[in-house]
C-alpha cells in the first residue's frame, strides 16, 4: 500500500509486524513461510524506512567452523579470492565466550545459545531470501604476507551495507505478498486482558485498528527519545548524538509495558561510540555510519585537559568501541580528540576520509596541539611526550593480533598497538558520543513470546530486535545487533506464523 493511500478504519491480518528494520522484516518473512497473511507497519515515511538497520555497514557476526561454512554464506568467491584470504574460523564456543566476557557474564545464557547456535543457519536463510554477503576486507582484515587475514570474528558483511540489506529484505517481502504500510505508527496494543489482538495505528492523523492473530513487536530501542535517555541512562545522555533513525523512541517497549509486560535487561546501558563532534543530531543516511571514528587503537585519545583517559588498545576495536562512547560522554565538554602520526595514517579506516569530518593536521606536535579546539595545548603536548617515552618499542607492532606492544608506567596504560607519535604529518579527529541503541527492553521466552511480569507468555505477542532485553550489558561484540535481530526475528516470526495458522 502506498504511503499516501487512505486506510479503512479497520484491517485484518494473521500476523502484524510493528517495525520495518532487519528484525521486523526477518520476522515477516519467517511468518510468511507458514502461509500466514502478514502486514508490516513502518512508522517512518518511505524515504526514511528501515530503522537503524539501514544505517549500518552490514557487519554481521556468525559462527563458522572454517572455509566450508564460510562459502555457504558467501558462495560467489572466485578461486583467487579464496587463495588470497585466510578467513579463519569463529567457533560457537568463541562466540559464546565473547558474549559472556564483554557483557561481564550477565547476558542470559539461553538467549546467547539461541543466538550463537542459529547464527550460521540464519545467515544462510537470509542469503536464500535475497540478502547477499561479501568478505569484510576493508574493515576486518589486514594484509599479512600478501594474504588477507581476517580477525575479530567478523569475516563477512552484507553486500550494499544497511541499504542493501533493507532493499533486499523489502523486495523479498514484496515477492512474498507481504504488505508494508509506511508512515503508520502503532501506538497502542489491542488487548482484551487475556490476549493481544493487533494494534491501534495512527496514519494521516486518524486511527486505524489492525486486528491480527499474532503481533510481533520489532520497533527498536528508545535511543532517539532524549527524555527516556536521560531518565534511564542518566544525566548527560540527553546530550548524546543519535547515530541512526529518529523513529526509535521506545514505542514498542512502552506499548508492551502498558499491558503488563516485564521489563528486562540493562536499562541503564546502551551501545555508544566515538562519533564526529559536529555530526547532526540524528543519523544522515547519505553518510551512514561514517561519522564513527574507530581507528583509535592505532593512536591515542585526549580530553579537554589534554589527558589520555582510556586504554585505546585494551582489545580489538570490536570489543571496545561500543562502550567507549560512554567514556567520551563522561569527559569535560563531552568530547575527545584522536591523535595519529604519519606511520599509521594509511591504516586509518575509510570513515576518516569523508568530507564531513572534524580534523586538524600539522607538521609539528607543537603546532597540532594548538589546533585542537577546546584542549589545553601545553598539557596535551606534555601528555604526548610522556606517552611516547612509555611505549615498549622493543615489542614488534602487529595490528592483526593483540601484539602486547603497550606502554609501561602510565596511570592510563595502552595495552596493545602502542606506537610513538613522532612522525609528521600529524592528524587529529574530534569525536563526541554517538548512541547506537539501548540495551533495556522486554523479556521473551525461547519461542520469542513476550513475557508478563509473572514470566508467563502474553498470548498473541512476540518481540525481536533492539527492544528485547537480556542479551547486551555494558558492552557488545560488533556485528551482533544485526545477527540478533535476524535470529530472534526469524524465531518470533516463525512462532507468530504457526500460532496464527494453527
Ligand atoms: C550507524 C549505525 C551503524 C551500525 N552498524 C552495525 C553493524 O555494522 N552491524 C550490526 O550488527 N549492527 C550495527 N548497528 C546496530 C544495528 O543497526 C541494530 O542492532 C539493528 O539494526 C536493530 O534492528 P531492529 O530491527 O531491532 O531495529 P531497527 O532496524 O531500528 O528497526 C526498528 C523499526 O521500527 C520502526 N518503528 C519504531 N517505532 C514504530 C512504531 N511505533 N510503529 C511502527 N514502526 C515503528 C522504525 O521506523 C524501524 O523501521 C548499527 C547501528 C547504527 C545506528
Amino acid at each position: 500500500m502506498e504511503p499516501t493511500e487512505a486506510m479503512p478504519d479497520t484491517l485484518h491480518c494473521d500476523v502484524l509486524v510493528v517495525g520495518a528494520g532487519n528484525a521486523a522484516l526477518c520476522a515477516a518473512l519467517a511468518a510468511r513461510e507458514s502461509g500466514a497473511d502478514v502486514l508490516v507497519l513502518e512508522r517512518a515515511p518511505f524515504d526514511d524506512r528501515g530503522g537503524n538497520s539501514r544505517y549500518t555497514a552490514g557487519a554481521i557476526r556468525f559462527a563458522f567452523d572454517g572455509v566450508e561454512d564460510y562459502v555457504r554464506v558467501v558462495p560467489d568467491l572466485s578461486p583467487s579470492e579464496l587463495a588470497n584470504a585466510d578467513f579463519g574460523r569463529y567457533t560457537r564456543d568463541e562466540y559464546f565466550d565473547d558474549m559472556a566476557r564483554v557483557t561481564q557474564y550477565r547476558a542470559h545464557p539461553d538467549m546467547v545459545e539461541t543466538l550463537v547456535n542459529n547464527s550460521l543457519e540464519t545467515v544462510v536463510w537470509m542469503n536464500k531470501k535475497g540478502v547477499k554477503f561479501n568478505p569484510s576486507y576493508g574493515r576486518q582484515a589486514f594484509k599479512v604476507d600478501g594474504k588477507f587475514k581476517f580477525w575479530g570474528g567478523l569475516a563477512a558483511e552484507v553486500t550494499g551495507g544497511g541499504p542493501g540489506l533493507i532493499d533486499n529484505l523489502t523486495s523479498s517481502c514484496e515477492r512474498q505478498q507481504i504488505r508494508i504500510l509506511y508512515d503508520a505508527r502503532a501506538h497502542e496494543l489491542l488487548f482484551d486482558g487475556a490476549r493481544v489482538g493487533g494494534a491501534r495505528v495512527r496514519q494521516n492523523g486518524g486511527n486505524v485498528d489492525i486486528h491480527a492473530k499474532s503481533t510481533v513487536l520489532a520497533a527498536g530501542g528508545f535511543q532517539a527519545n532524549a527524555e527516556w535517555r536521560t531518565r534511564y541512562l542518566g544525566p548527560g545522555w540527553d546530550l548524546a548524538k543519535v547515530r541512526g533513525t529518529r523513529f526509535n523512541t521506545g514505542d514498542g517497549i512502552r506499548m508492551a509495558l502498558e499491558i503488563g509486560a516485564m521489563s528486562y535487561g540493562n536499562w541503564s546501558g546502551c551501545h555508544a561510540v566515538g562519533w564526529d563532534r559536529n555530526a547532526p543530531e540524528f543519523g544522515d543516511l547519505a553518510v551512514g555510519d561514517n561519522f564513527q571514528k574507530h581507528s583509535y587503537p592505532l593512536g591515542i585519545m585526549v580530553n579537554a585537559r589534554g589527558e589520555r583517559f582510556v586504554d585505546e588498545g585494551a582489545d580489538f576495536r570490536n570489543y571496545t568501541y561500543a562502550k567507549y562512547g560512554h567514556v567520551i560522554l563522561a569527559q569535560p565538554g563531552q568530547f575527545a580528540w584522536q591523535i595519529f602520526d604519519a606511520k599509521v595514517l594509511g591504516m586509518l579506516r575509510d570513515e576518516y576520509r569523508i568530507r564531513q569530518v572534524t580534523k586538524a593536521r600539522a607538521d609539528t606536535l607543537e603546532e597540532l596541539v594548538k589546533k585542537l579546539d577546546g584542549v589545553d595545548p601545553a598539557k596535551c603536548l606534555a601528555e604526548i611526550e610522556a606517552y611516547n617515552r612509555a611505549v615498549k618499542a622493543d615489542v614488534p607492532f602487529n595490528p592483526a593480533i593483540k601484539d602486547g606492544r603497550g606502554t609501561s608506567g602510565l596511570a592510563v596504560p595502552k595495552s596493545n598497538w602502542a606506537n610513538r607519535i613522532d612522525t609528521p604529518p600529524y592528524e587529529a579527529y574530534a569525536v563526541t558520543c554517538g548512541i547506537t541503541f539501548t540495551f533495556g527492553g522486554l523479556r521473551i521466552d525461547g519461542a520469542g513470546s513476550v513475557l508478563d511480569a509473572g514470566e508467563k507468555p502474553i498470548s498473541g505477542l512476540y518481540a525481536a530486535g533492539e527492544l528485547v532485553g537480556g542479551l547486551f550489558y555494558f558492552n557488545y561484540p560488533g556485528g551482533t545487533g544485526l545477527m540478533a535481530g535476524a535470529v530472534f526475528g526469524k524465531l518470533a516470526g516463525t512462532s507468530a506464523g504457526k500460532a496464527a495458522r494453527g
